[in-house]
């Protein structure tokens, strides 16, 4: 666990314009992306601030940073793989030095200035191509209501109070928010016949998860101790595990999703950072009292203090009428992820318990992260109850599932007294009017 120091004073602001406490990168958030520009067709690694992008290489090369962290960005040379393996203590490094550059008065303020790039003009990059990506199912109330479609009455298998379920997904199309994609082909039964048909999915749905990022590597055969998971991970983003449910349906008996997951899973551009994070640390969920106690490699009191993470997303839709009507995008939901049963560093110290091997920049998703209300549900599965109650939008449309022309929006937030709150920016991608092609 991480204490609190200067980088997250509330009083701390920077002379960068518009990163007033309020908006979404002020001085305490400092995520790490990607990005290029027009000017500059090579990636580069750069932090959020304000609504600027703070280009590291050049910061480096104009001497915003100690020889440590100036030497790290520049062997980086925009791969963001290369500061994500390095030990969380060197990524804190930076992460104050940045702080103090960035502090209102600093006498490099005049150098700084020519490696801000507006970020309208750039276009931001997967932050890494992941090695690896691995799909949890951490969230209680997403597994009950989720379950209860397969085993009405029964919903929980006996395993989920044990250890935190996962599926490994395929890395290839992880990609950045910004995409338009056509619902996927596959294979499908429709209800009530006795035979599958191969249809562009109808059941098409998002999931609202959190990415974590892994940081330094563990070596193959060593597991991660619980205590020491934090340690192994770079920061948190927004994630999409866009799912066709119809496939699903089909595929998964006895198996795990496929094809159903693997067509597309977006994240966001910007990582924040679990030392950006600190102060909205919060006691990992409570476990219902007669729940099977864990066993010793899962169960940690640090963990238990602070093992939650109070981030509250939104899940917004922005259908194709929306767009051209000028309503905007409608909060389908709000769940947040400190109602998470397992916590990040249970997640890992799992994932690793057999001595699997995580590399930096593989990508975790928590799973749907859903809450106890109603409003707080992450996929259309939950809301519409299995395609069974249609949802009804404010502008009087109504969705089962996702039509073409809608866009999906995910944000996250953290907030808390006394503290400068910080923003997780946003993943979306919209679903592309496959008829009109076909
Ligand atoms: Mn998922």
């Amino acid at each position: 666990m991480q204490s609190l120091d200067r980088t997250h004073e509330p009083e701390l602001r920077s002379w960068v314009p518009n990163s007033e406490p309020g908006s979404d990168f002020p001085i305490q958030n400092l995520p790490f992306g990607r990005y290029r520009s027009r000017e500059r067709a090579t990636p580069r690694i750069a932090v959020a601030i304000g609504n600027f992008v703070l280009d590291l290489h050049d910061a480096a090369m104009g001497g915003a940073f100690g020889s440590t962290c100036a030497d790290l960005i520049v062997a980086s040379d925009g791969n963001l793989r290369h500061l994500m393996a390095a030990p969380r203590d060197t990524v804190r490094e930076l992460r104050h030095a940045l702080s103090v550059v960035l502090s209102e008065g600093h006498a490099k303020q005049g150098v700084l200035e020519r490696c801000l790039v507006p970020t309208g003009s750039v276009e931001m990059l997967i932050p890494t191509r992941p090695p690896d990506y691995t799909d949890f199912f951490s969230s209680i109330h997403h597994a009950r209501n989720a379950g209860e479609i397969r085993r009405p009455g029964n919903p929980l298998l006996p395993n989920f109070h044990h250890l935190p379920v996962a599926y490994h997904g395929r890395p290839s199309t992880v990609r950045c928010s910004g995409d338009s994609f056509e619902r996927p082909w596959g294979q499908l039964l429709p209800q009530g016949e006795g035979a599958p048909v191969h249809s562009r999915t109808q059941w098409l749905d998002f999931e609202c998860e959190v990415a974590v990022w892994v940081g330094q590597p563990n070596r193959w055969g060593q597991p991660i101790e619980l205590a020491d998971a934090e340690q192994h991970i770079f920061g948190l983003g927004l994630l999409n595990d866009w799912s066709a449910r119809d496939l699903q349906m089909w595929e998964t008996q006895p198996l795990g999703p496929f094809l159903s997951k693997n067509f597309l899973t977006t994240v966001s551009p910007w990582i924040v950072t679990l030392d950006a994070l600190a102060p909205f640390r919060v006691r990992a969920a409570a476990r219902a009292p007669g729940t099977p106690a864990l066993l010793a490699y899962l169960e940690d009191e640090v963990d238990k203090r602070s093992g939650g993470i109070d981030l509250k997303l939104s899940v917004l839709l922005e259908s194709s009428t929306m767009r051209q009507s000028g309503t905007g995008p409608e909060v389908l939901s709000e769940p947040n992820l400190r109602d998470q049963y397992w916590t990040i560093a249970q997640m890992v110290a799992h994932h690793t318990v057999n001595g699997c091997e995580m590399l930096a920049g593989d990508l975790l998703g928590t799973g749907t992260v859903s809450g106890p209300s109603p409003s707080e549900l992450g996929c259309l599965l939950e809301m519409n109850k299995c395609g069974q109650v249609p949802i009804r939008l404010a502008n009087g449309e109504s969705r089962m599932w996702l039509e073409d022309g809608d866009r999906v929006i995910l944000k996250g937030r953290c907030e808390r007294d006394g503290f400068v709150p910080i923003s997780f920016g946003e993943s979306s991608a919209i679903v592309a009017d496959a008829e009109a092609r076909e």
